[in-house]
């Protein structure tokens, strides 16, 4: 069998490339082709560099539009996260956090404190990680998920709605403390908590204590039912100190001006 490469049609390949849906060689084919001519790599080396750029483009492709889809309010990072200013919590926790495994254990974590002290800021950063590392994570302020709930309830879609949220790996509540729920609204949490329960992890944020929580669900036995649920598989912090908003009128200027003259 006389077995022969034939010369390349270059409108072929852009078409079976187009089928085979590979457009990023499609758009790197001449600069690709010029840096083989350049170095010369073997033939194997050139496939899998070809085919290597087309996956690295999917990844990120994937992962910009998970990070879109995560509706973060603004991209925070563990790195910029000054733990020496915010010293009521471990850097080692939360970094041993950052490695997800809480994730695939399919816990939870609550950020307590009052506001300013990073509480937000952490949530983020480690939904940041997630998406990077390949989950899906939604991030929702408490009166946002309340509304869209509400939203779906009006049109008949509220299971739907749920069962969507909980496709997500990763779902923070950010700011539970800052509005009562009515009876209807304490039902959607406890709902979606009670079907993440030991299926999805969750991150709460508040700026009320556990005790407190009574007072923004319509009553106590809700409150305390959906406490249940978060916390049997649960890390929880209580972020303490100042604010780091105001911390510029908290610590005293250090360096003295020296005026000179002549
Ligand atoms: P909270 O949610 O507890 O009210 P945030 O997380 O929103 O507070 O923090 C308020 C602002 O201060 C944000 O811009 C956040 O990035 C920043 N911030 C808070 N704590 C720290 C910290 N320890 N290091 C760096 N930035 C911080
Ligand atoms: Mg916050």
């Amino acid at each position: 069998m006389i077995r022969q490469i034939p010369t390349a049609d270059r409108k072929t390949l852009e078409q079976n490339l187009k089928r085979l849906r590979l457009p990023h060689i499609r758009n790197i084919l001449d600069d690709v082709n010029e840096l083989a001519l350049e170095e010369e790599p073997s033939y194997l080396d050139f496939l899998a560099y070809v085919v290597n750029k087309e996956v690295e483009h999917r990844d990120k492709t994937q992962q910009e539009k998970r990070m879109k889809r995560a509706c973060f309010p603004q991209i925070k990072t563990l790195e910029e996260f000054d733990f020496s200013f915010q010293n009521s919590i471990s850097q080692q926790s939360i970094y041993d956090l950052a490695t997800l495994q809480f994730i695939e254990a399919k816990e939870n974590i609550i950020f307590l404190g009052p506001p300013g002290v990073g509480k937000s800021h952490l949530a983020i950063a480690l939904g940041v990680k997630a998406v990077l590392k390949g989950y899906q994570v939604r991030f929702y302020t408490l009166t946002d998920l309340i509304a869209e709930l509400y939203a779906a309830l009006a049109d008949n879609s509220l299971d739907r709605k749920i069962n969507n949220i909980l496709k997500n790996d990763l779902i923070i509540l950010d700011e539970l403390g800052y509005v009562s729920m009515d009876e209807t609204a304490s039902d959607h949490i406890f709902q979606l908590v009670t079907k993440a329960y030991e299926n999805r992890s969750l991150i709460v944020t508040s700026n009320l204590d556990f005790g407190e929580w009574g007072t923004l669900f319509v009553n106590m036995s809700t409150a305390a039912a959906i406490l249940d649920r978060l916390l049997h598989h649960a890390h929880v912090f209580n972020l303490r100190g100042n604010s780091y908003r105001v911390r510029n009128r908290l610590i005293q200027p250090t360096t003295k001006i020296t005026v000179t003259t002549g």
